[in-house]
């Protein structure tokens, strides 16, 4: 037996850069989704910044009230829940590429969030436990 044969171990777990580079490829890939979905609201937001017929009085009012162009797309975004999700997974990548050490880490006890739930929401901020917490708290105030 030649002892330079690579054995391919399958059940390997994934070192932080493949995981970093996993959890960016399902960000961009759900990035891509949402974009597709808000791709009319996008163009009717265009629209109303230099048109003010009142077609889009609703984008166009939420615009006048924002301070720069981060804060009058959040207010856009946030008008709709595909856009609020955008947002989130935009949080997400730049949390991804400028703290990448902490990505995946939640942001309230600081524990690693489990790889099915990152998995199944890539820009999860709160491990399982703390999410609960939250909700739990919610219903109670
Ligand atoms: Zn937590």
């Amino acid at each position: 037996m030649p002892s330079t044969a690579k054995t391919k171990k399958s059940s390997k777990p994934m070192t932080r850069q493949e995981t970093l580079a996993y959890f960016e490829s399902r960000l961009l890939e759900e990035r891509n989704r949402v974009v597709k979905e808000l791709g009319n609201y996008t163009d009717a937001f265009n629209l109303s910044a230099q048109d003010s017929s009142g077609e889009s009085a609703y984008s166009f009012h939420m615009a006048d009230q924002g301070t720069d162009a981060m804060e009058r797309e959040k207010a856009f975004l946030f008008a709709s829940q595909e856009g609020r999700f955008l947002w989130h997974i935009d949080q997400a990548l730049r949390r991804l590429y400028r703290d990448p050490e902490n990505f995946g880490k939640c942001h309230n006890c600081g524990k690693e969030i489990a790889f099915e739930r990152l998995d199944a929401l890539p820009h999860a901020r709160y491990c399982i436990e703390c999410k609960q917490r939250e909700e739990d708290a919610k219903k109670q105030g």
